[in-house]
């Protein structure tokens, strides 16, 4: 497939974030459950409930668009999640494989922070104020996230693990 435009690639990236946000809400249930510190245990499922909202507010972006939602999967969310799962099996102590979740969910943050700025810097270029708007909501909660999870490194997880 070729792309002819901006528009045509914004669509692509959006259908793409929604397979990203589709395979959080089945991972993170799973990452909220192996954590042994209370806290990080509900900041993801904080954070399960803002992704859940994210796929929603997706879907009526791609809705208005008339684009099919379930037209791409996101190979770099599968790989980074993957390779999350696989790191958590091979630490048995709880205090450090925290440390590490948080490491894994981290990077997920990043990578979505990533993928909303351009959205939303797109969205703003071709002048879709609604789209624009929605999508600057959405990373203001990834952004959160990541600053929650490294407050909570900081001040809990990694002094229990380096203990
Ligand atoms: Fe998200
Ligand atoms: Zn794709
Ligand atoms: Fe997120």
């Amino acid at each position: 497939m070729k792309f002819e435009n901006l528009t045509q690639i914004y669509i692509s990236e959006l259908q793409e974030q929604r397979s990203a946000e589709e395979q959080l809400i089945q991972a993170l249930p799973k990452m909220a459950e192996m954590a042994h510190d209370a806290g990080l245990g509900a900041a993801l499922q904080e954070h399960l409930r803002e992704t859940r909202g994210q796929l929603d507010r997706l879907d009526e972006i791609l809705a208005r668009h008339g684009a099919e939602p379930r037209a791409h999967t996101d190979r770099s969310m599968e790989t980074i999640l993957g390779e999350a799962g696989k790191w958590a099996m091979m630490i048995d102590d709880p205090e450090p494989r925290d440390a590490g979740i948080i490491a894994s969910a981290q990077r997920v943050e990043h990578y979505e922070i990533a993928v909303y700025g351009t959205l939303a810097c797109w969205a703003g270029q071709l002048g879709l104020a609604e789209d624009a708007d929605a999508l600057l909501a959405i990373l203001e909660e990834e952004k959160s996230a990541d600053e929650k999870l490294s407050e909570l490194a900081k001040r809990e997880v990694n002094p229990q693990a380096a203990a």
